[in-house]
Protein backbone atom coordinates (compact mmCIF):
# COMPACT_ATOMS: atom_id res chain seq x y z
CA UNK A 1 0.00 0.00 0.00
CA UNK A 2 1.04 3.89 -0.66
CA UNK A 3 2.29 5.48 2.13
CA UNK A 4 0.77 8.31 1.65
CA UNK A 5 -2.85 6.81 2.75
CA UNK A 6 -1.31 5.42 5.83
CA UNK A 7 -1.16 8.56 6.97
CA UNK A 8 -4.39 10.28 5.24
CA UNK A 9 -6.47 10.38 7.87
CA UNK A 10 -9.81 9.57 5.51
CA UNK A 11 -7.60 7.29 3.71
CA UNK A 12 -6.26 4.97 6.55
CA UNK A 13 -10.05 4.38 7.27
CA UNK A 14 -11.02 3.20 4.04
CA UNK A 15 -9.83 -0.17 2.25
CA UNK A 16 -9.15 -0.31 -1.60
CA UNK A 17 -12.83 -1.53 -2.20
CA UNK A 18 -15.54 -1.20 0.70
CA UNK A 19 -19.16 -2.45 0.14
CA UNK A 20 -22.09 -1.64 1.85
CA UNK A 21 -25.73 -3.82 1.79
CA UNK A 22 -28.72 -3.26 3.18
CA UNK A 23 -31.78 -5.16 2.77
CA UNK A 24 -35.93 -4.02 4.45
CA UNK A 25 -37.81 -6.32 5.39
CA UNK A 26 -35.42 -9.26 6.04
CA UNK A 27 -33.61 -10.29 9.09
CA UNK A 28 -30.56 -10.21 7.26
CA UNK A 29 -27.71 -8.30 9.01
CA UNK A 30 -27.04 -4.50 7.20
CA UNK A 31 -23.93 -3.25 5.83
CA UNK A 32 -22.90 0.03 5.61
CA UNK A 33 -19.78 2.23 4.22
CA UNK A 34 -17.34 3.58 6.39
CA UNK A 35 -18.23 6.77 7.84
CA UNK A 36 -14.98 8.62 6.32
CA UNK A 37 -16.61 7.69 2.58
CA UNK A 38 -19.04 10.94 3.07
CA UNK A 39 -16.09 12.94 3.90
CA UNK A 40 -15.29 12.30 0.76
CA UNK A 41 -15.74 15.67 -2.11
CA UNK A 42 -18.41 14.64 -5.24
CA UNK A 43 -15.90 15.54 -8.03
CA UNK A 44 -18.52 14.82 -11.15
CA UNK A 45 -21.84 13.09 -10.87
CA UNK A 46 -22.21 10.94 -13.94
CA UNK A 47 -25.91 10.07 -13.20
CA UNK A 48 -27.51 13.23 -11.06
CA UNK A 49 -31.24 12.12 -11.48
CA UNK A 50 -30.76 8.44 -11.15
CA UNK A 51 -31.11 5.64 -7.91
CA UNK A 52 -28.24 3.88 -9.69
CA UNK A 53 -25.31 6.58 -8.83
CA UNK A 54 -22.10 6.81 -10.44
CA UNK A 55 -19.91 9.51 -8.91
CA UNK A 56 -15.79 10.22 -8.72
CA UNK A 57 -15.18 11.29 -5.80
CA UNK A 58 -11.92 12.48 -4.20
CA UNK A 59 -10.21 12.81 -0.70
CA UNK A 60 -9.72 16.35 0.22
CA UNK A 61 -7.12 15.81 2.36
CA UNK A 62 -4.86 13.62 -0.06
CA UNK A 63 -6.51 14.16 -3.40
CA UNK A 64 -6.90 10.40 -3.62
CA UNK A 65 -9.88 9.31 -6.54
CA UNK A 66 -12.46 7.03 -5.47
CA UNK A 67 -15.95 5.34 -7.68
CA UNK A 68 -18.68 5.65 -5.74
CA UNK A 69 -21.63 3.54 -6.93
CA UNK A 70 -25.11 2.34 -5.72
CA UNK A 71 -27.75 -0.28 -7.14
CA UNK A 72 -31.11 0.22 -6.03
CA UNK A 73 -33.97 -3.05 -6.35
CA UNK A 74 -37.46 -2.60 -5.99
CA UNK A 75 -38.42 -5.93 -4.79
CA UNK A 76 -42.24 -7.00 -3.89
CA UNK A 77 -41.12 -7.64 -0.46
CA UNK A 78 -38.67 -4.62 0.46
CA UNK A 79 -36.02 -3.25 -1.65
CA UNK A 80 -32.30 -3.84 -1.62
CA UNK A 81 -29.73 -1.22 -1.61
CA UNK A 82 -26.04 -1.69 -2.28
CA UNK A 83 -23.12 0.99 -2.36
CA UNK A 84 -19.80 0.64 -3.35
CA UNK A 85 -16.53 2.51 -3.16
CA UNK A 86 -13.83 1.54 -5.39
CA UNK A 87 -10.25 3.43 -4.71
CA UNK A 88 -8.87 4.28 -8.66
CA UNK A 89 -5.05 4.41 -9.40
CA UNK A 90 -4.51 7.77 -10.70
CA UNK A 91 -4.86 6.48 -14.66
CA UNK A 92 -7.98 5.17 -13.80
CA UNK A 93 -9.30 8.41 -12.16
CA UNK A 94 -8.03 10.32 -15.52
CA UNK A 95 -10.47 7.89 -17.40
CA UNK A 96 -13.54 9.58 -15.44
CA UNK A 97 -12.42 12.53 -15.47
CA UNK A 98 -12.32 12.18 -19.57
CA UNK A 99 -15.36 10.64 -19.69
CA UNK A 100 -17.09 13.49 -17.00
CA UNK A 101 -15.63 16.33 -19.13
CA UNK A 102 -17.18 14.91 -22.68
CA UNK A 103 -20.47 14.17 -20.77
CA UNK A 104 -20.90 17.89 -19.38
CA UNK A 105 -19.72 19.76 -22.38
CA UNK A 106 -22.02 17.83 -25.00
CA UNK A 107 -25.24 19.17 -22.49
ZN1 LIG B 1 -6.89 10.69 1.69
Amino acid sequence: MNPESVLCSICSQLKDRENGFQKYGSNYPDTYLPAAANQLDIIIDFRPLSERMIQLRRCPECGRYYLYQTDYEYLTNGTEDEQELIRLSDAEAEEYIRKGTELFKSS
